[in-house]
């Protein structure tokens, strides 16, 4: 059998602490579906295509990936996808009671799902998509946070609104 994982988010934009749970994630699953959570609630700072695009070129040389979109319910999405196990990173304390409480609810709504969840390394402990949009707005240098490409996006981003 297939081992699948998915491993859901925002990724607005992608970071390298997203990549290195990708990375981390891989050496436990045979495939590992990245997917874009589409959540009309949360203002996000780049479009969905910007975000999709972000990804494939962040993990052109990553095998066993496959990026995908998806709205509605996580657990109908991964029994469809095949997967038992929804991925997650760990950054701090703040994490876990949210993280806690959607794994209690995803695994009542179906029991065969597993939630696996990865500490961050080190490196990562403070890297956030939200923190680096901070950051890059002001002019902040995020050099290494994130891959090269997404760096060009948020410049590009932050210019034109600037100007
Ligand atoms: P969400 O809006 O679902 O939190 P994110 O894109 O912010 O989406 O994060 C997706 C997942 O990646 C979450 O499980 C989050 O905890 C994890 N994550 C984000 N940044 C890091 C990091 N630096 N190290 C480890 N895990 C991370």
């Amino acid at each position: 059998m297939e081992h699948v994982a998915i491993y859901p988010g925002s990724f607005d934009p992608v970071t390298n602490g997203h990549l290195d749970i990708i990375e981390r994630g891989l050496a436990i699953f045979d495939k590992v579906i990245v997917t874009i959570l589409i959540n009309p609630n949360k203002q996000a700072l780049f479009t969905l295509e910007e975000r999709l695009e972000m990804l494939h070129k962040s993990m052109e040389n990553f095998k066993n990936v496959e990026v995908d979109t998806f709205s509605g319910l996580l657990v109908d999405y991964a029994q469809q996808k095949k997967a038992h196990a929804i991925l997650r990173g760990l950054r701090a304390v703040s994490d876990f009671e949210y993280e806690f409480q959607m794994a209690l609810m995803n695994r009542r709504l179906r029991r065969e799902i597993q939630s696996v969840f990865l500490m961050t390394g080190l490196r990562w402990i403070f890297t956030s998509s939200s923190i680096i949009k901070e950051a890059a707005r002001f002019g902040g240098d995020i050099s290494g946070m994130v891959p090269d490409c997404v760096k060009t996006k948020l410049e590009e981003k932050f210019l034109c609104k600037l100007g």
